[in-house]
């Protein structure tokens, strides 16, 4: 499975995955398929299909605002057999869902399984999709929306930060090597963030440079790997002592809350 990443409306992303045509030809019908992650706007993907000559099967999205399911409805205009998958709590909020997925549900692409993960905190309903590894030389794939992002997390508009934690928790025990496909590119200003509060982690200085450096040449920092998040993400990181005494707590939660809260005002 190919993941191709396409830029959409002013800084969100796309991923469409592919299978290889040639690879799959008599193991599997469909030799030229394709399916999306959260289509933000139907052009992107509508071009790039058209490139690739494949028949869109799936459309997996991870909750329910508008530059996740915004493409919805055309896709499913261009190609009425397609199946829209989404959270089961998003029932009625996103257009076309047919599939209503929960915590632990699977969901196959071509010869791929993902696994649900519900993550509710940036809404009540997000999920994220989690495609492990089969064999070897795959890599993991984490389709995670807007629960966590490169140097960040989603703001919290109708969850708890101990609702986050518990989600960011489970994301954060997925294996190092998991590429995380972030919705947004919004890497650079969470590192400046995450500097002015842990700027003693050498590991997020050479992050961050590397970060600098992609954006000067206007290329994409994502995916990301899960392992450099774990190292340098300050959302993923309020049980270190570090992070909690710059913002002088003790407890998980609160330190988590305290980040976001700075992050807000940021
Ligand atoms: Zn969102
Ligand atoms: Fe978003």
């Amino acid at each position: 499975m190919q993941v191709i990443r396409l830029e959409a409306l002013s800084d969100n992303y796309i991923f469409l995955l592919h299978v290889d045509a040639e690879r799959l030809v008599g193991r599997h019908r469909q030799q030229n398929i394709a399916a999306v992650v959260d289509p933000a706007e139907p052009q992107p993907v509508l071009k790039k299909l058209a490139e690739l000559k494949a028949d869109l099967v799936a459309i997996f999205n991870t909750h329910h605002h508008n530059d996740h399911v915004g493409g919805n409805k055309r896709l499913m205009e261009q190609f009425p057999q397609l199946i829209v998958y989404g959270g089961a709590e998003d029932r009625g909020r996103i257009p076309g869902q047919q599939v209503f997925l929960q915590q632990g549900d699977r969901v196959q692409f071509a010869d791929r399984i993902a696994e649900v993960i519900f993550v509710p905190g940036h809404t009540r309903a997000h999920i994220v999709y989690y495609f492990p590894p089969e064999k070897s030389g795959e890599t993991g794939e984490l389709f995670c929306g807007d629960t966590l992002f490169s140097g960040g997390c989603g703001k919290l508009f109708e969850g708890t930060p101990t609702q986050m934690v518990d989600s960011l928790s489970k994301i954060r025990s997925l294996p190092d090597d998991t590429r995380v496909w972030c919705a947004h590119e919004y890497t650079l200003k969470n590192l400046k963030f995450a500097l002015s509060l842990d700027s003693n982690n050498t590991d997020l200085q050479k992050y961050f440079d590397q970060v600098q450096a992609y954006r000067n040449r206007g290329e994409a920092t994502i995916p990301s790997l899960l392992g450099v998040e774990k190292r340098t993400n300050p959302f993923l990181r309020w049980d270190h002592p570090s992070l909690q005494s710059a913002v002088n707590k003790s407890d998980a939660v609160q330190s988590f809350a305290r980040i976001r809260e700075m992050r807000d005002n940021f």
